[in-house]
């Protein structure tokens, strides 16, 4: 019952260390996001918790696969419009999943999020990624008590 991810990339869930599966560090290249702040995109979930790698693994990985993207264009040659689609998608089954997974106040916490970073710019976008992942980890107390502080 995982959410489809997005992006395909390969990983071993066995193997992966603490921060990996907290969703703090790259699948792929161990890089701590939360400190780097690189791009990274969902790219599966490990024991109920969202996993993340840097968006340079991913683009390599979709690159000339035309089996990944449902119209069968590499990434290159899609429209913004549909990159634009499978991003609300994606964020679509990520609510789904973090309703499913932790109630409604966890998907109405994760959306008040998304709006404080992406339409009010209350909250920079690291900060509100990290506390994404607190909520789908079911830590949502914490980040609600954090973005009413930042957001106000
Ligand atoms: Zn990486």
């Amino acid at each position: 019952m995982g959410i489809e991810p997005t992006y395909s990339i390969s990983f071993d869930a066995g193997t992966l260390t603490d921060e990996q599966r907290d969703g703090t560090a790259c699948v792929a290249c161990g890089t701590d996001l939360a400190v780097t702040g690189l791009p990274s995109v969902p790219v599966g979930v490990v024991k109920g918790a969202m996993v993340f790698a840097c968006t340079r693994h991913t683009q390599d990985a979709t690159a000339g696969k035309s089996s990944d993207w449902p119209g069968g264009e590499p990434r290159g040659v899609r429209t913004l419009e549909e990159i634009a689609d499978d991003a609300q998608w994606a964020l679509f089954e990520g609510i789904k999943r973090v309703e499913r997974d932790h109630g409604p106040k966890a998907s109405n916490v994760a959306l008040r999020l998304i709006r404080a970073v992406v339409v009010d710019e209350t909250v920079p976008e690291v900060e509100g990624i990290a506390l994404l992942r607190e909520v789908s980890r079911g830590e949502i107390d914490r980040a609600a008590a954090r973005l009413d502080e930042i957001a106000g």
